[in-house]
């Protein structure tokens, strides 16, 4: 009968990783990882880490990290916040920050953890949208509501609002009695960011990730940044939860990343280029592509088979993507973008199973 008395929840489905046996076998173009390593700033700080340190807890708010992204980003220590990944930090903002019985909402295709915690927080949401090129319906965020979370640019459709970016501005002014978040994971990858309006909207949080663009998807590092009393609402709830969060050893590797803004950009472009060359060659091959933004494309192969069977022959030979059978994206493929070898072998593997040489 206990069981009765539980909170029944449907977790949120990661993509596959495959056991470190597996890793060589495997071309994973399926989380949206970096395919580079970290700095070799990251290497040096590893090796003089004081391992004795370890016996002591870790600073409760991160702050040498704190600090080290304040600078970089060009706001105060105290209008950030961060968290075990931005799982973490966003988790923390939705129990912070939706505690209405409005609705919180969020458009129909994103980021497939915001029902999930919306629901284990017990939250009302409702999900609105996107229009047919997969855009933001400003009218759909002007009504009564508890919250609003948009990632921008949007996962798993990579595209950014750069077009619209006033048109999350005008979310935000038009919102000012409830919270935004804005979810910019994949910004560094071309996205335009919402980072200075936090200095004119104190209802706006802008939510950031190590784990694609500076590769520390294992470590786990995310913040956020909004005006400073957001910032101490979030710690409140953090601090009635877990005091230490982050370990001493992400709290030194991470300021070790941010010291390395010449490998960021260099590895981040590279990135960046072997993207543009992939959708090229995916529209050759019959692919509908999304204009990603990301480290990932968007991609369909409807005009030649299904997406569903095509993501079952890529895991077939190895080749691990991403595909949801669900509503409106069932047509589609997330590929994470992997080194050019991995790209070159992906397309070489979608030309054998569609029977077609380019
Ligand atoms: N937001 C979006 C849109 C994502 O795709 C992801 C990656 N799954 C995250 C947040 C969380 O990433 P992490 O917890 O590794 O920072």
């Amino acid at each position: 009968m206990w069981e009765n008395n539980v909170r029944h929840v449907t977790p949120y489905v990661p993509g596959e990783q495959p056991g470190d046996d597996a890793v060589n076998r495997v071309i994973k173009l399926n989380t949206n990882e970096m395919p580079y390593p970290p700095s070799p700033k990251v290497m040096d700080a590893l090796r003089a880490f004081d391992y004795t340190k370890l016996r002591l807890y870790p600073s409760t708010d991160a702050a040498p990290l704190r600090e080290a992204i304040a600078a970089r980003e060009g706001v105060d220590s105290d209008e950030v916040f961060i968290g075990v990944g931005s799982d973490d930090v966003l988790s923390m903002a939705f129990l912070t920050f939706f505690n209405s019985a409005r609705p919180v909402i969020f458009p129909d295709i994103t980021y497939s953890f915001y029902d999930v915690w919306a629901d284990v927080y017990r939250i009302p949401y409702e999900t609105k949208a996107l229009d047919d090129d997969l855009h933001i319906v400003k009218s759909d965020y002007l009504c009564e509501n508890g919250g609003i979370v948009i990632a921008n640019p949007n996962a798993p459709t990579g595209i950014s609002a750069d077009a619209d970016i006033d048109i999350i501005e005008e979310i935000v002014a038009a919102n000012r009695s409830v919270v935004v978040i804005v979810d910019e994971a994949y910004v560094d990858f071309g996205g335009e960011t919402v980072l200075p309006l936090i200095s004119r909207y104190d209802n706006l949080l802008v939510v950031r990730t190590f784990s694609k663009s500076r590769a520390f998807a294992g470590v786990r590092i995310g913040y956020a940044m909004g005006d400073r009393k957001l910032i101490r609402y979030l710690n409140d709830v953090k601090y009635s939860i877990n005091s230490y969060t982050m370990s001493r050893l992400a709290i030194e590797l991470g300021v070790a990343s941010l010291s390395d803004e010449e490998y960021f950009r260099r590895t981040v472009s590279m990135v960046v280029s072997t993207r543009e060359w992939c959708a090229a060659e995916l529209r050759k091959r019959g692919f509908a592509v999304t204009d990603s933004k990301t480290n990932f494309l968007f991609a369909s192969p409807v005009s030649f088979m299904s997406a569903g069977s095509l993501y079952e022959a890529l895991r077939a030979r190895n080749i691990y993507v991403r595909w949801w059978d669900r509503p409106r994206i069932r047509d589609w493929l997330r590929i994470s973008v992997g080194t050019d070898e991995e790209m070159r072998a992906f397309l070489e593997a979608v030309d054998d199973i569609s029977g077609r040489a380019i």
